[in-house]
């Protein structure tokens, strides 16, 4: 159990002398003291982590895990007004495809669709009515109307506003509000909702999955994909480097199990459960640990940035494509969930 000796002793840990040189100084924290899927209070230290990623702010943080579910969340964590800080405007899940060359966009484009038209295969009918929540540029909602769905049924939800002008001048019935907030979509409005690494991110998944199962029509499927922490990458560099940590990004990281419980409570049942190519969080782990490690290797660790490297980008998926193929789980997960009709 964490205890506060325990507290004492991980927030001593030192920064790496990277981020020490940046000169970026720690920010603001909350505590979370109790699990967010099932309200335990008992818990053990998992990980202690920065910023590795982004180099946003120079505090220790760590990951949790609880003791009666096995849940992991991040505790502290970064209090909501610094925000601003740690997601800086080139933040990439905006402009992905600005950054990466042209095959890794094609690559992950074909594996994108590949996911959708097997979520559309399970749900075993054309659904009447879209919604992506955290739909970035709209690709998703795009492929939906290309399908032939009417854009007036067709729903996203984004945080960045301009982005959201326009998908709403495509005729787009896009919205930038959270989902907790969100009270333009109907009740009972959506035959099928995905939401691909954005539950990770949120403070209060229990409350966002509540809201995306009020908003499904009987029989409608909510598709969540996620990082699982219940993996071979995830228990190999569970210390610190772990890249599905995304410190101090993730706030919730599940197991099969944890989400299956998550989705169970909000009244879903759940369907399927498929792994994805986890490729980025195996890159940044390997990254991460050359980069920062006792000995750095900067230059070498430059060839794990899955935003600059294409050979192990391209290695790691086949190798995670083909452990999902022998039924290993590998650290991206995509469940999906129905509401009873
Ligand atoms: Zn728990």
């Amino acid at each position: 159990m964490a205890t506060s000796q325990d507290h004492d002793a991980w927030q001593d840990t030192l920064p790496p002398a990277e981020l020490l040189a940046r000169g970026v100084g720690p920010i603001a924290t909350e505590e979370v003291p109790c699990c967010p899927v099932c309200g335990g209070r008992d818990k053990d230290r998992l990980a202690v982590g920065f910023d590795y990623e982004l180099l946003t702010c120079s505090n220790p943080w760590r990951m949790v895990r609880c003791r009666d579910c096995g849940h992991v969340w991040l505790d502290p964590r970064p209090a909501i007004d610094t925000l601003g800080i740690i997601y800086p405007k080139e933040y990439y899940a905006y402009n992905y495809e600005q950054q990466i060359n042209r095959i890794a966009v094609w690559g992950k484009r074909q594996l994108d669709r590949r996911k959708l038209r097997g979520i559309l295969r399970l749900l075993g009918r054309r659904p009447r009515s879209f919604l992506d929540i955290g739909c970035g540029q709209g690709r998703y909602l795009r492929t939906m109307a290309r399908g032939g769905l009417s854009r007036d049924r067709i729903f996203g939800l984004e945080l960045d506003e301009p982005i959201v002008r326009v998908l709403r001048a495509e005729g787009f019935r896009a919205f930038a509000c959270r989902v907790e907030q969100c009270d333009t979509i109907p009740p009972g409005e959506i035959d099928l909702a995905t939401m691909f690494h954005v539950i990770e991110h949120v403070d209060d998944p229990r409350a966002v999955a509540a809201k995306v199962a009020s908003w499904l029509s009987p029989g409608g499927v909510f598709a969540v994909e996620t990082p699982n922490i219940d993996s071979l990458d995830a228990r190999r560099f569970a210390d610190t480097y772990w890249g599905g940590y995304h410190i101090p990004r993730h706030w919730n990281l599940f197991t099969p199990s944890t989400l299956a419980r998550l989705l169970d409570d909000c009244g879903l049942e759940v369907l399927d459960l498929r792994f994805q190519p986890g490729h980025s969080f195996w890159m940044y782990s390997l990254h991460h640990k050359l980069r920062y490690g006792k000995r750095p290797h900067p230059r070498l660790a430059r060839r794990f940035d899955p935003f600059r490297s294409l050979p192990p980008l391209v290695a790691f998926t086949a190798f995670d494509t083909l452990r999902a193929k022998l039924g290993c789980r590998t650290s991206a997960m995509l469940m999906l969930a129905r509401k009873p009709e």
